[in-house]
């Protein structure tokens, strides 16, 4: 079709017309979008997915952490709650006053959160006192403090509350549970924990001196199977019987925090090299010779991820960040094709890197646990980045949390930051909203069925139990 002047100026006209109209729409939803029928729609959708948590550090009951000494006894409080959190990690937390009340506590502790109030690290649990206690924490008064305070005490009686905040608000139906203070008992306390092989101390474990703890340690576990372990193949032989009652237990993943002490670069050391640590007491090995041992056993442990079908989930970011970044991993993962590698953390701050290395290997999975908690700026910008780089059925979620308010407020924060990621998406005309909420019930649960399979038949035992 020709186009005459005064076509010209029409279709002007029109497109002028429409950039405002579209720039009415943005102002009012771009603002927060949050606000707008579409979330709302989409969160509870969201909210009603059974999620999959695929990492957490639920203790058995009796022995969760962070009970405080008070008047009355042995409690959870609301200290306990923060205590329990990320939130002291980056900003200061008074202590409980052994043996004194409430009170005490908070005529000091009630300014501690004032240079925390912009931070994720403070923002995630507040949805816990919302929902959970119809406070906000943001204006809480000394007498909703105290009372608040009471509720959690009280909560902590039997594990009900526990249970029921788990199963039922925070809609969680299978919760990896990585047990780093029991590696190898391949306990499971609850009817939704799947177990999980940290396999950290393994990697370190050149000598049975770096163990102080039976539960964790290959060389106890060795007495008990009656296996030898004088030389690196007993050891190895000994690992290999390790994996094999992993997945007796129904073991679902491995997991290695190796990034808190060492670097993520893990050389393809020859077996001789690892050997000279080998049987060394701490003391005397060379930090060369340790690190020998456990690149060699970082990459044994890589071959027999796949050789069992155990991914591997690997702490990366935030950690010891001179040598955090999950791009020191590329090598390993480059030359270990049959090893399914799940980068957790979404690798924060490195989260592009992160999710080039997805685009760029098949083994890969992106893990966004803790990443919300860490920024939830950054992690709603990095569901939107990941998902236009890498297809949608290799991202997932997890808490990582210690106690009841814990969980519910990380899944909640998560529930939260992946719909508006979706959300705006779908604002933006980028995304359907029917595509959007499948995207974000893989997210949320259908990827790790996709990832661990053997999930399916837990699911069925647990619904039928
Ligand atoms: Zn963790």
């Amino acid at each position: 079709m020709l186009w005459t002047r005064r076509d010209y100026q029409m279709s002007y006209a029109i497109s002028a017309a429409m950039a405002i109209a579209l720039l009415g729409a943005s102002l009012t939803s771009a603002a927060d979008i949050k606000r707008t029928e579409l979330y709302q729609r989409m969160k509870t959708a969201l909210d009603a997915v059974p999620a999959i948590d695929t990492h957490d550090h639920l203790r058995p009951f009796g022995e969760l952490p962070n009970k405080d000494e008070t008047d009355a006894g042995l409690q959870m409080t609301l200290h306990s709650v923060f205590q329990g959190s990320y939130y002291p990690w980056i900003n200061k937390l008074s202590p409980w006053p052994a043996g004194k009340g409430f009170d005490a506590w908070w005529k000091v502790a009630q300014h501690d959160f004032d240079n925390a109030r912009a931070t994720s690290f403070y923002r995630y649990l507040l949805p816990a006192f919302r929902d959970l206690y119809g406070v906000d924490f943001d204006t809480i008064t000394p007498e909703q403090a105290k009372e608040l305070n009471d509720r959690i005490a009280a909560n902590y009686q039997d594990d009900r509350w526990l249970i029921d905040v788990i199963t039922r608000r925070a809609n969680i139906e299978l919760m990896f549970i990585d047990p780093y203070w029991a590696r190898l008992k391949f306990e499971r306390a609850y009817q939704f924990s799947v177990p999980v092989l940290n396999v950290t101390l393994i990697i370190q474990g050149s000598h049975a001196e770096r163990f102080d703890n039976v539960l964790d340690s290959p060389y106890v576990f060795a007495e008990r199977e009656k296996l030898p372990v004088a030389t690196l193949d007993d050891y190895l032989a000994v690992i290999d019987r390790i994996f094999q009652r992993a997945v007796e237990a129904d073991t679902a993943c491995l997991k290695s925090t190796l990034a808190y002490q060492r670097t993520l670069e893990f050389k393809n050391v020859p077996k001789e090299r690892a050997a000279a640590a080998f049987g060394k007491k701490p003391d005397d090995v060379t930090r060369e010779e340790q690190r020998d041992f456990e690149d060699f056993m970082h990459w044994r442990i890589s071959e027999l991820s796949a050789k069992y079908d155990l991914p591997f989930q690997i702490h990366t970011g935030q950690a010891r960040i001179q040598g955090s970044n999950p791009m020191l991993l590329v090598d390993q993962i480059e030359a270990n094709p049959k090893t399914k590698y799940i980068l957790f953390h979404g690798g924060f701050p490195w989260v592009g890197e992160t999710g080039v290395i997805a685009m760029r290997y098949k083994n890969v999975w992106i893990d966004s646990v803790w990443l919300p908690l860490l920024s939830y700026t950054m992690g709603k910008r990095a569901y939107q980045e990941w998902l236009e780089a890498v297809p949608s059925n290799r991202i997932m979620w997890g808490a990582d949390t210690v106690q009841a308010e814990g969980i519910y407020a990380a899944t909640e924060f998560t529930r939260q930051c992946l719909t508006e990621a979706l959300a705006e998406k779908v604002d933006r005309g980028e995304l359907l909203e029917e595509h959007a909420l499948r995207i974000g019930r893989q997210v949320l649960r259908d990827n790790a069925l996709e990832l661990f399979p053997k999930l399916r038949r837990q699911l069925v035992a647990h619904r039928s139990g």
